[in-house]
């Protein structure tokens, strides 16, 4: 059974429509690209998947829950969706491990001891376990966004999002994050991710999802996708990243 399902999502911003009639299924495990043109509609999508933008019609459905606009609703779903953006936004005057423990504490009520026990974990993950007690300034970009991702996995979530999360990094930077994003993927972990690296895309992915105009333009395996695109507008698309 998928774990996220969108049917008929429909958004839009005043009179500019964003999503239109948008259905998409997720299953567990699976690793979905989200790829498109800037103003296409794919950061949109992953916050309506996490219940941080309203939709005008249709449903998302997470884990059998749908995803509905009230308080308790939305605070169990950002337990249970990790989301990362392209800015780690680390709180600069806290250790890499009070970053990542905060919310274990705030929210999950653990004490001291569990959540460093929990950062350890995570932070061996993304490669950083020995940077527990390095401030965010001492890292570098691909590290601090290791961190994020690690602050997200904290929490164990079921299903990770990543918004362009390579974008603002150095190439040989963004090698190490792409690296932990792999990982995770071996592992099992459900994630969408929306990325302008296409070979990862191609590499990672089970499913690619082209979005154009606010629609699913063109989806599948990205071993069909990649090798016969459909329609002009992806084959234009693709010819642009190469
Ligand atoms: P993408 O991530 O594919 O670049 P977005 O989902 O960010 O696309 O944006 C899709 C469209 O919606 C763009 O035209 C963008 O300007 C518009 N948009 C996004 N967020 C807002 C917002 N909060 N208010 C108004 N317009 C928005
Ligand atoms: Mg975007």
């Amino acid at each position: 059974m998928a774990i996220v399902n969108l049917s008929g999502v429909r958004k839009s911003y005043g009179a500019l429509t964003v999503l239109r009639d948008v259905s998409l299924a997720v299953e567990r495990g699976a690793v979905v690209a989200l790829v498109g043109r800037s103003g296409s509609g794919k950061s949109t999508l992953l916050r309506c998947i996490n219940g941080l933008e309203p939709i005008d019609g249709g449903e998302v459905v997470v884990d059998g829950r749908r995803v509905e606009q009230n308080e308790a609703s939305l605070r169990q779903l950002r337990q249970e969706i990790g989301i990362v953006f392209q800015s780690y936004n680390l709180f600069p005057h806290l250790t890499v491990e009070r970053n990542v423990t905060l919310a274990l504490s705030l929210v999950k009520k653990m004490s001291a001891q569990e959540g460093r026990a929990v950062a350890e974990k995570v932070l061996s993950q993304v490669g950083l376990r020995e940077k527990m007690a390095a401030y965010p300034e001492q890292l570098s970009g691909g590290q601090q966004q290791r961190v994020a991702i690690a602050r997200s996995l904290a929490m164990q979530p079921k299903l990770m999002l990543f918004d362009e999360v390579t974008s603002a990094l150095d190439p040989e930077l963004k090698e190490e994050v792409l690296k932990v994003m792999e990982g995770l993927a071996r592992e099992g972990m459900t994630m969408i991710l929306v990325t302008h690296e296409m070979d990862f895309a191609r590499r990672v992915a089970d499913q690619v999802v082209f979005m154009h105009q606010g629609r699913i333009h063109e989806q599948g395996p990205p071993s069909r996708l990649f090798a016969e695109p459909e329609t002009p507008e992806f084959r234009q698309f693709i010819a642009s990243t190469l």
